[in-house]
């Protein structure tokens, strides 16, 4: 997809901070970390948002959720937990229109969201 920002992270034509890349995932830093731990997970294919998750091969949506809990275990996060978040559309809070969850940890996060 020509344009999109996050494709262009997947490709490596934009650098990244990268957490973790697979064939079909990549799990790179936010550039604006809202938390002490703030990553980003992607498919490598392009879809818009979760409204067009079925698009996504069930297989790379496995991978993604999958990867989720090791990631936050290896940067030590699990055991007082993190929040995971897919912001949907304008009210949804989303600016990148390229699928993305947040994945963020390491302090205490506040509920609800604004
Ligand atoms: P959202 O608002 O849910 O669409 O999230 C988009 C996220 O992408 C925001 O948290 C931004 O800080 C982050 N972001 C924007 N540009 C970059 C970039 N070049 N590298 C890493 N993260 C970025
Ligand atoms: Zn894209």
């Amino acid at each position: 997809m020509e344009n999109c920002l996050f494709c262009k992270i997947a490709s490596g034509e934009i650098q990244s901070k990268k957490e973790f890349e697979s064939e079909n995932i990549l799990v790179f830093h936010d550039i604006t970390p809202q938390a002490p731990f703030h990553v980003l997970i992607i498919p490598k294919v392009h879809i818009s948002s979760m409204n067009q998750i079925g698009d996504l091969d069930p297989k790379i949506l496995t991978e993604i959720f999958q990867t989720i809990p090791k990631i936050a275990e290896q940067n030590g996060i699990s055991e007082k937990g993190y929040r995971l978040v897919n912001n949907c559309g304008s009210f949804g809070g989303q600016t990148v229109n390229h699928i993305h969850f947040h994945l963020l940890g390491g302090r205490h996060l506040k509920w609800p969201p604004g």
